[in-house]
């Protein structure tokens, strides 16, 4: 994408001009959507917008005058102002203004009348009728060389602003109202008004300038609409599609070939008016060449290309418009063939078409590409040809019509290629992309053959922007999309659909799902290899990963949005798994995804409404006596029963839960220590707590610590905080910083799970610990698997050499603490010695049997 940061002019600065930061005094007259006053009185529509995108760039001051379309001419005539934007083009103007040269936009005109009533299908058809159109408007110019020129009585509705004349129609005052399309198809939307099909007039609109004024603004202006409207994704075409009414998409418009109609039901009466008039030749020679040039000034001033060619292919009619394209005055022009000014390629094609027409008696209208000989670029022109037959129907010559719609048809193509495809990598975008698997679904219903869809997306892409830079990572967007794109059929679909999320629809991969999924396996593997290949970025290789998640259509019910979801599920299933990882979609991700986001609703009102509960199980010495009891939370959620730890512990962490439910479970073991000072057993019991990173990291974790020792008077020395290993991945400085503060408070630290984790020996060291706790899955297999052993005996053997107790977990069986003991382990906590309960179990029915001393 082309961004804009310098000032044009300063790239192409000229000598010699007005001041560098002008100040413009812009005519702002209300017509939506092409422009108007925003609500800071700043202009905007499609022309507005682009003028500030400039000033913007330029440091132009924009000072909007609102007035009224003529008062606004009158005004920039006078030099009362300094641009005017949406003036198109005419003779009479020209002299009038200054006009930059790449036309700002294009437009037509239309003709809006009351739904319900009897359409006109040609401007003929006005004939009679109350038409309003803007006073001084290039519309009203037009319509009235043209109604004059052809005697046509019309009655003129003049109106002073656009919405007048369609309050005119609105109200019964008129009964058609002439304006351009932008505003009319704005202005009609949700009224009874509706577009007629007659069009007319294609103009070109610029900014208009008071004469000698502004030189220097109005190439600037050409600078930036030469390089805008060349880039699909610049200003111009954001601008243009912000602001593009709601219109059927096609190749087409449907109303082009409703104006060519409406043209040629013009020029067959123009040719009527021609054939009585040269009946009358004998009788009034005066008349006819009076009217003659009445009918050549109206096929002059038709803004499309207008010719006659005789049986043997010469022309014996062309109007002005051929002769500028052809760029020989018309009388130089009548006796030629086609072949004396287009190139061979064009000239076998009108051959063909012309030949449909001339000898066969067809009616032609369709597209033709023209090249002038000479000229670089081709003209688009929509083309309507029929023959002209003599009283006794034989066939005397060819009468054409073709409008040129090159500019339409290139910003057609823009717009289309903006509006489907991504600016940066040029592939489909995520609208495209959902129009090919809605076909592609009901194609795999119809032939019975199953699809997939594939999301691919890459791990960690920010942190290649926040570390080379965005360029860097746009470089690498394009190249993973080129590598992935390399190994597709020409019948799979590659599209993007965000940042760094990539998507492949796979159609036609086989008859029965498992089939499909060995495909798509074994095509993503290809992927996988292909982009586990380094990228050089900057020179540098740079190794990336990525997570596929896959949806087969088999699994969608030919469901657009089931099959993205599904996908989606599987990606994120794929990046919880590591990197490079490649996931399907089934059912029971579904089911786990609709549980979980239920128990996160659930769990949320549990933390609020204080519904969860602690249970509490001994930590043993050899003697059996218990030293410590652990903290462990339990929730019993209303109408889902029992949750697990090991489901609504991860669940908490990831949604960020963990910070109050850890809270509250301090809150509540700080208010059982200190009620067990009162005690004579329990108050030598040490209560061990189980903290998550997320929680120990917290900002609020240590104020909040503090603060609940003090509110309840409890023992910090009889607190005892289990951390894991995976505390000490990242930021070790600041978590040792933390644990020694807390220390200092006389807080004791346990680490858990050891054995599982990350811990090196060095970190060890540094840790203010107090205990480490052997990983119960080494317990599990300690008499059956020599390796567990080794394990455990090496942890024991650290703990001696740092001064550290062990205690070993998930002891369940005699024959287990019986080896523990004989390894040097000297406390136990398991089934064995007592499973979780609450605390009133074990002050009543079970008794605690407390350590004399601890
Ligand atoms: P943990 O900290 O390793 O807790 C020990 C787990 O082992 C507990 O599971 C306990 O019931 C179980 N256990 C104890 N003895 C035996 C035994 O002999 N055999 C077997 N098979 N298991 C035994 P629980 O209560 O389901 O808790 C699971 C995990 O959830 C805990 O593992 C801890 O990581 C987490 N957790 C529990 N409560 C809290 C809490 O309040 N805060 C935080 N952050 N995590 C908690
Ligand atoms: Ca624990
Ligand atoms: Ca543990």
């Amino acid at each position: 994408m082309l961004v804009c940061v310098a000032p044009l002019s300063v790239i192409s600065a000229e000598p010699g001009r007005e001041s560098d930061t002008p100040r413009l005094r812009v005519g702002v007259y209300e017509n939506p959507p092409k422009i108007f006053l925003d609500e800071a009185g700043q202009p905007t529509g499609i022309l507005g917008d682009l003028l500030r995108h400039m000033a913007d760039r330029e440091g132009w001051q924009l000072e909007p005058v609102p007035c009224l379309w003529q008062a606004c001419l009158s005004a920039l005539a006078l030099g009362e102002i300094d641009l005017m934007p949406d003036v198109a083009l005419t003779p009479s103007r020209a002299t009038r203004f200054d006009f930059h040269e790449v036309p700002a936009l294009l437009s037509w005109s239309q003709i809006y009348v009351a739904a319900g009533r009897e359409q006109p299908t040609s401007l003929l058809e006005l004939q009679g009728r109350r038409l309003a159109v803007l006073q001084g408007s290039v519309q009203h110019d037009y319509l009235m060389t043209f109604f004059t020129g052809m005697d046509l009585p019309v009655r003129w509705v003049l109106v002073d602003s656009l919405e007048a004349g369609f309050k005119a129609v609105l109200d019964g005052r008129a009964d058609a109202v002439a304006a351009n399309q932008f505003y009319g198809d704005q202005r009609a939307e949700g009224t009874d008004l509706i577009r007629a099909p007659v069009v007319f007039l294609p103009s070109r609109l610029y900014y208009a300038a008071t004469p000698g004024r502004s030189p220097k603004v109005l190439t600037t202006i050409d600078d930036y609409l030469d390089l805008w409207r060349n880039d699909p994704g610049s200003l111009y075409f954001e601008t243009l599609r912000r602001w593009e009414p709601r219109r059927a998409s096609g190749p087409l418009p449907a109303w082009l070939w409703w104006s060519l109609g409406g043209l040629s039901a013009m020029l067959s009466v123009a040719l009527l008016f021609g054939a009585l008039l040269r009946r009358q030749v004998q009788r009034q020679t005066h008349r006819l060449q009076e009217s003659e040039q009445k009918l050549s000034t109206i096929l002059n001033s038709v803004q499309a290309h207008i010719y006659i060619k005789g049986t043997d292919f010469r022309y014996q009619y062309v109007n002005q418009k051929v002769a500028d394209l052809l760029g020989a005055p018309p009388e130089a022009i009548v006796g030629c063939r086609d072949e004396d000014f287009f190139d061979a390629d064009t000239c076998r094609l009108l051959k063909e078409n012309d030949g449909r027409v001339l000898l066969r008696g067809e009616r032609f209208s369709n597209e033709e590409v023209n090249r002038v000989k000479g000229q670089k670029a081709p003209h688009v022109f929509l083309s309507e040809k029929l023959p002209l037959r003599t009283p006794t129907g034989e066939i005397y010559a060819l009468c054409g019509i073709s409008t040129d719609i090159t500019e339409h048809r290139q910003i057609q193509e823009q717009l289309h290629q903006l509006s489907f495809f991504d600016a940066l990598t040029g592939l489909p975008n995520r609208r495209l992309l959902l129009d090919r698997v809605r076909r592609g679904l009901s194609s795999s219903a119809r032939t019975g053959y199953d699809g997939a869809l594939v999301l691919l997306d890459l791990d960690n892409f920010k942190s290649v922007n926040d570390t080379l830079g965005h360029d860097a990572g746009d470089r690498l967007l394009c190249a993973v999309a080129e590598r992935i794109q390399r190994r597709l059929r020409a019948t799979d679909t590659l599209a993007r659909l965000g940042a760094d999320e990539f998507v492949v629809l796979l159609e036609d991969l086989a008859l029965q799902p498992d089939r499909a999924v060995v495909a798509v396996r074994h095509l993503a593997d290809e992927w996988l290899a292909a982009l586990a290949e380094p990228f050089a970025l900057d020179g540098a290789p740079y190794v990336i990963s990525v997570s596929l998640g896959v949806a087969l259509f088999s699994d969608a019910a030919e469901d657009v949005d089931t099959l993205l979801k599904g996908a989606d599920l599987a990606l994120q299933a794929a990046k919880r798994l590591g990197h490079n990882r490649l996931q399907f979609f089934n059912p029971a991700m579904q089911v786990a995804i609709n549980r979980r986001s239920q128990l996160e609703g659930a769990l949320r009102q549990a933390i609020e409404s204080r519904s969860l509960a602690l249970h509490l199980q001994p930590q043993v010495n050899t003697a059996g006596e218990t030293v410590a009891l652990e903290a462990l939370a339990r929730w019993e959620a209303p109408g889902l029963g029992t949750i697990s730890p090991a489901e609504f512990i991860p669940l908490a962490e990831s949604t960020g839960l963990i910070v109050p439910l850890g809270e509250w479970v301090l809150e509540q073991a700080c208010a059982y220590l200190a009620d067990w000072q009162g005690d004579e057993q329990l108050k030598r019991v040490v209560l061990a707590v189980n903290i998550s990173p997320a929680q120990f990291r917290h900002p609020n974790f240590v104020a909040h610590l503090e603060s609940t020792l003090e509110r309840s008077g409890c023992p910090p020395e009889r607190l005892e905080l289990e951390v894991t290993e995976s505390l000490l991945i990242d930021e070790l400085e600041q978590v040792i910083q933390r644990m020694e503060n807390l220390r200092a408070h006389g807080i004791r630290f346990a680490l858990d799970d050891f054995g599982t984790g990350y811990a090196s020996l060095s970190y060890l060291k540094r840790l203010p610990l107090a205990l480490l706790k052997v990983d119960q899955s080494f317990v599990r297999d300690l008499l059956t698997d020599p390796n567990d052993e080794a394990i455990v005996r090496t942890i024991i053997a650290l703990g001696q050499s740092l001064d550290l107790k062990v205690l070993a977990e998930g002891v369940e069986t005699e024959a287990q603490a019986k080896r523990l003991k004989a390894l040097g382990c000297t406390l136990l906590q398991g089934y064995l010695y007592g499973k979780p309960a609450p605390l009133e179990r074990w002050r009543e029915d079970r008794r605690l049997t407390v350590a004399p001393t601890n």
